[in-house]
């Protein structure tokens, strides 16, 4: 079983906060990868307690995504606040979600993690563009619980 520690290596980390720099230079959209070792099964509303915990509803265009990943259980949620949602067809995310879920499944979840981030950043700047000026709103580490 995987603990937050052992889940991801420190270079693997870094992968993953270097896409999350990628991704955001396409996007005003503000991307988080959040790790945890989950204590109940119900990812989905642990999911929208974290998005919450980390003020991700605080964007201006409320256009932060959440990828919310339970260590122990490999299951993982994507969030995204409701700026997003108001746009965005409901399968919106179903391709974010194959890319990360193929990978899982495969047991290479920095691969999966990179291809969600990039993704994510890809699908969101069709609706949200980067534009010049824009702001870094959330920070692009790793969040552990
Ligand atoms: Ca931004
Ligand atoms: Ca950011």
């Amino acid at each position: 079983m995987s603990t937050v520690e052992d889940f991801l290596s420190a270079t693997e980390e870094q992968e993953i906060v270097k896409a999350i720099y990628t991704a955001e230079k396409e996007t005003s959209g503000e991307i988080r990868v959040h790790i945890e070792q989950a204590e109940n099964s119900d990812a989905f509303s642990r999911a929208y307690e974290v998005f919450h915990l980390l003020k991700m509803d605080n964007t201006q265009a409320r256009n932060g995504v959440l990828i919310y990943v339970a260590v122990n259980t490999k299951k993982f949620v994507i969030y995204g606040d409701k700026g997003i949602d108001a746009v965005v067809p409901d399968d919106f995310w179903e391709t974010t979600k194959n890319s990360i879920q193929a990978h899982f499944k495969a047991g290479n979840y920095k691969q999966g993690l990179i291809d969600g981030v990039l993704q994510a950043g890809k699908q969101l700047s069709a609706h949200f563009p980067w534009t010049h000026g824009d702001v870094d709103e959330l920070p692009n580490e790793i969040s552990k619980g």
